[in-house]
This record gives C-alpha cells, structure tokens and sequence, in this order.
C-alpha cells in the first residue's frame, strides 16, 4: 500500500493507493498553520488509522509546497508555517518508525504523470507547471531526480535566454524573484507572469483569462501578446529541452488549459532547439489537483 500527503497551506490531502496504483482512498483535514507537534501528530494518525484498516504497514511519502535542506533534512517552505525549518521527514519517520519520502510538490506533479498508464513506459518526463509561479520536475525511469541540493528540475529559477530578452526589446521588464534572484522565469512564465508581462507592455491589468478572451476574439493587442509570450515559452523552454532531452513534457497549472500552448509551442521550439533534436512529445496533464497526493504516493515505488 502506498500513502501519499500532498501538505497545503490549508488543506492536507491523503491518499492510499493499491499496488495497482489505484486509488482506493481519499481523507482531507485542516493543515496546522503553527503547531508543529500537531503537525506530525495529525500525519502519523491518518497513517496509523489507515494501517489498522488496510492490516498493513503503508509506504509514506510526502509532497509539500517546498524543499527539504540536503544537508540538515530542515524544510523551507512559506506556506507552511509550522513546517519550516523542521526536519518534517526525519520527525515523522522517527514517530512511525518506518522510511518516510519527502519531495516538493512540482516533482510529486511530474511523478504523477509519469506513472500515467499512457506514460509509463516512456524513459524521461519532464514536468512543467505554468501556475503561480514556473515548476518543474524530471522524472527518469519512473523516478524523481532530486539532485544533490533538491533543486533538480527547478527551471522556474532559471533565467530567461538572451534572444527571448531580445525579443521584449528595450522596453523588457526585469522583475525580481521570490527567491532573491532576478530574471528567473517563474515571473515571466507562469501564470502570474503572463498578466504581469501583458499589464508591463500593454499598461493595463488583465486576468490571463480575459486576455486569452480576448486573444480568442481576435482582438490585435492580446494577438500580439499571445505571440510573444508563446515565442518566450519557446525560447525559455529549448533550454531544458536541451539540457535534459526528455521524451516527453507534460504541462499543467492554470496555463495548461490554454489549448493553443500545444499546436503553438512544437512549431516554435524547432527554430531554438539544437538542429539534430526532435522536439518531444508535449501533452497536458491528466491528473489535475489529484497530482500532489498520487506523486507523493508513488516516491516509494
Ligand atoms: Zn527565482
């Protein structure tokens, strides 16, 4: 049986899982916003109460909002007060007595997928998450890279290429990051960085769904703005599609229902990516808000 917590800010979501991957249970509670102890507490009797159901001995992983310090097990995390700067993994497994999985949420997303049964026979997924912010998350052989400082996957904190600087012409933005860097593409990218791009060249606020409205509608100054944002993507993206060359990438957050990301983006990316590449399958995710707590789940696969 494999547990999956997928810890919110305000919500923690369980899940069980069989060993054919199904779903077999779901439980939703409050996240503690301060107490730590409680914190442990509330993960250790969902697992204990399902141990007595199921009469066995769950595998647990946990995905949150965040990182876990690679070399003091501390995670950091701004969503989860009572979490940060505890050693969460270590804490609950010491409580259970049993190996606890932790990774952050856009890894449990690309983990999720990846054991889609459409993907699971492919080699190398590349998560990407155009939400909030940019998340990404590399998937190889049906796990998760991690890399030495758990930042693996990270391209939302990479910059954004010179020729997609040059693109944005004189005018271009340089928007600090929440991670103390500038011009990562988290701000860019995402959701949040698609209104923040159109409001900076268009000098006026719109949600991204009434500019994709608008662009829908024909209207020229969205037209113009889809373009270059899609050129951006493109831009930005051939950099890890190098880098990493998986096979497939799959995209989700609030972006990813913007249907023209995948006609547009497969015909753009031929011009950036190295001329003996084939640009990889790019698909949307299947598994919607369910994501976090499956991939949390399948860590210990
Ligand atoms: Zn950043």
């Amino acid at each position: 049986m494999y547990y999956g917590f997928d810890i919110g800010g305000t919500k923690i979501e369980f899940g069980a899982f069989d060993e054919k991957l199904e779903r077999i249970a779901t439980e939703r509670v409050p996240t503690p916003t301060s107490d730590y102890d409680a914190l442990i507490s509330t993960l250790a009797s969902l697992v204990e109460s399902y141990d007595n159901k199921f009469g066995c001995e769950g595998k647990v992983g946990l995905g949150i909002p965040g990182f876990e310090n690679a070399t003091d097990g501390t995670v950091l995390t701004v969503n989860i007060p009572a979490a940060s700067g505890n050693a969460l993994r270590k804490d609950l497994e010491t409580r259970l007595g049993r190996v606890v999985a932790l990774n952050n949420d856009a890894n449990c997303f690309a983990l999720s997928e990846a054991w889609d049964d459409e993907l699971k026979s492919e080699k190398s997924v590349l998560g990407l998450i155009l939400g909030t912010g940019v998340g990404g998350g590399l998937i190889l052989d049906g796990k998760v890279i991690s890399g030495a400082n758990n930042v693996a996957g990270e391209i939302g904190h990479t910059r954004i290429p010179i020729d997609a600087w040059f693109l944005m012409g004189e005018n271009a933005p340089l928007f600090d990051c929440g991670c103390g860097n500038r011009g990562c593409a988290d701000n860019y990218l995402s959701g949040r960085g698609f209104e923040q791009l159109y409001a900076h060249f268009n000098g006026e606020k719109k949600s991204a769904i009434d500019i994709i409205s608008a662009y829908r509608g024909g209207d020229s100054k969205a037209t113009e703005f889809v373009d270059l944002f899609l050129e951006l993507l493109a831009m930005f993206l051939s950099g890890p599609l190098t880098a990493f060359d998986p096979d497939v990438v799959v995209i989700g957050g609030g972006l990813s229902n913007f249907d023209t990301i995948y006609s547009e983006l497969p015909k753009r990316l031929e011009k950036h990516i190295l001329s003996l590449s084939s640009v990889p399958k790019i698909i949307k995710a299947k598994h919607g808000d369910s994501g976090g707590v499956r991939g949390a789940a399948f860590l210990n696969i």
